[in-house]
């Protein structure tokens, strides 16, 4: 048997009572570890970190609570090489694929620590300035900030079990809130690792971190009106979260990060070389970092119709030279996708795309590199075509989670757009070409429905973060289908953990706050 993962709740490590849920490599094929959250006491754990945790962490000031994240990024940057090895295991990556998220997850946390270490010792936070409500000026109106006096529930995807555990708790923590993490069961073993050695580093005060593996049953359930709750995961589960009593009847407040049909626009040029292959390089490293396996990756590509067949070349060339495989392989450049049912998934929605489309790029002409292919869960990157953009709905409203795109002619500028909005709402649009009043006036027009517009010109071609990069300093999220949330975008983050305050009283009062 292999080894149980403990949970960690109400400042105690307990291991669940059941037989458990095995973890798999998806290159090998062989068990991991498992988890099991059979008979933890939810209700007992979540008052422990609600009461203990969340009053110790809101007695301290947000400088305080900033140096213990960064007292938590050094015991993580001591234990990278224990989380590369889990990752490679449990995911199936390469190790730069691996850094996207274990890297990724410790600059987001040590981003956060130095943001907190700037508010200083204040225990709340102003929202804007006192405003006078009558003719007189004694009597006044300011809004505040404090923390949540509940816990934050984080219901995690699989993609990103590292820098889907930080870019959460680093602005829920550094707010005064207690966290307790629920990762997704198939990639849970690197959360739990990474919560372990933080909380055996002794950082945090009991009750201010909480680890859940396992089964999402009773989570929901235990959570009470002043608690939060952030998922990321697909549009079905937040349908079921979104129902839930908890969030229907007790006004619970939820973050929900969804899935996203992203896009990439190349903007019509007069000379397009350079922006072409740009864009083709962004699309094909989107296809194939983690397999695709990203919320943020590019799944449609708009071209002027005169350059489709240079696109479809560009792309094809690149994604060409891509070697599938065993991560542990050093000529292997992408790895596995994470699972069986997310292989089989992804072969179903190809077959899906596929019957609106033409292949530009196949997939299975990739020979797999040190991996049986009847055991490795690894499929090759396949680039689709449309020519007729709008007689196509399916390339619109499928999100297929595996190295797919699609390419798709416009018109023109207007219809470009209207065909990127039939994404109804996404995390993130890329824009690319070289005249500057154009790229603000696309990005303008695509502002109201993406929550990250990425706009990229020969000045910024070496200095740009990366389509697909999630930076804490900008907001990620996105309306509509992307699930409407909103994470990071640098202190702004703080709000969806503290509740706002309009104290009104008099100047002397305010003061004294
Ligand atoms: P999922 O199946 O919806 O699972 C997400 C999480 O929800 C897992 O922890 C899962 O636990 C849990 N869960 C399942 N049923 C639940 C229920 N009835 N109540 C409460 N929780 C429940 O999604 P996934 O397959 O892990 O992730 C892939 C999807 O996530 C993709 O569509 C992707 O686009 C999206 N995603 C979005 C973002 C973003 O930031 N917008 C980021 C990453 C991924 P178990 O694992 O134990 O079932």
């Amino acid at each position: 048997m292999t080894e149980l993962l403990l949970n960690h709740l109400g400042g105690q490590w307990h291991l669940g009572s059941g037989q458990g849920t095995e973890l798999i490599d998806p290159v090998l094929g062989q068990p991991l570890v498992r988890v099991d959250a059979t008979g933890l006491d939810l209700r007992a754990g979540f008052a422990h970190a609600r009461e203990q945790g969340g009053a110790a962490l809101r007695a301290l000031s947000y400088r305080e609570r900033a140096a213990m994240l960064a007292a938590a990024v050094q015991v993580l940057q001591a234990n990278r090489d224990t989380y590369y090895d889990i990752a490679t295991a449990n995911s199936g990556t390469v190790r730069n694929d691996s850094a996207v998220d274990i890297d990724g997850g410790i600059f987001t946390l040590s981003t956060y620590a130095k943001l907190g270490a700037g508010l200083g010792e204040r225990p709340f936070l102003l929202d804007g300035e006192a405003v006078r409500l009558g003719k007189d000026p004694l009597f006044q109106s300011q809004h505040i900030l404090v923390p949540t006096r509940g816990v934050a529930l984080f219901i995690n995807a699989f993609n990103f079990p590292a820098w889907g555990l930080w870019e959460k708790a680093a602005p829920a923590l550094l707010s005064g809130v207690p966290v307790i993490i629920k990762p997704a069961t198939t990639t849970a073993w690197l959360t739990q690792r990474m919560v372990k050695d933080v909380v055996d580093a002794g950082i945090f005060p009991s009750g201010a971190l909480s680890v859940v593996c396992g089964s999402s049953a009773g989570l929901l359930d235990a959570l009470e009106p002043f608690d939060v709750l952030s998922f990321t995961g697909s549009a079905e589960t937040a349908a079921l979260i979104r129902s839930h009593p908890a969030v229907a009847q007790r006004s619970v407040r939820v973050n929900i990060e969804a899935d996203s049909v992203n896009s990439a626009l190349l903007l019509p040029e007069a000379a397009p070389e350079a922006a072409l292959e740009l864009l083709a390089k962004e699309v094909a490293r989107e296809m194939t970092v983690k397999s695709g396996q990203k919320c943020t990756a590019i799944r449609r590509v708009f071209v002027p119709a005169a350059l489709y067949d240079q696109a479809a070349n560009a792309i094809t060339a690149r994604l060409a030279k891509t070697t599938v495989g065993n991560p542990r392989h050093e000529a292997v450049s992408m790895g596995a996708l994470v699972n069986r049912a997310q292989q089989l998934a992804v072969q179903n929605g190809l077959a899906y795309l596929k019957a609106q489309a033409q292949t530009l790029h196949d997939g299975a002409s990739h020979v797999l590199v040190d991996a049986d292919p009847a055991v490795a869960c690894c499929v090759g990157p396949t680039l689709l075509g449309v020519r007729d953009a709008d007689g196509s709905d399916r390339v619109h409203d499928t999100e297929v989670f595996g190295p797919v795109a699609t390419l798709l002619p416009y018109r023109d500028p207007a219809h470009a757009l209207a065909l990127v909005r039939r994404g109804q709402g996404s995390l993130v649009c890329s824009v690319y070409g070289s005249d500057a009043g154009a790229l603000a006036q696309a990005a303008l027009a695509l502002a109201d429905s993406h929550g990250r517009v990425h706009v990229i010109s020969p000045e910024v071609a070496q200095s740009q973060t990366g389509h697909g990069n999630v930076m804490p300093q900008s907001l990620h999220g996105g309306p509509g289908r992307a699930g409407g949330g909103e994470e990071l975008g640098g202190l702004r983050a703080l709000g969806f953990y503290h509740r706002r305050s309009a104290i009104q009283a008099s100047t002397n009062v305010l003061n004294a706050i």
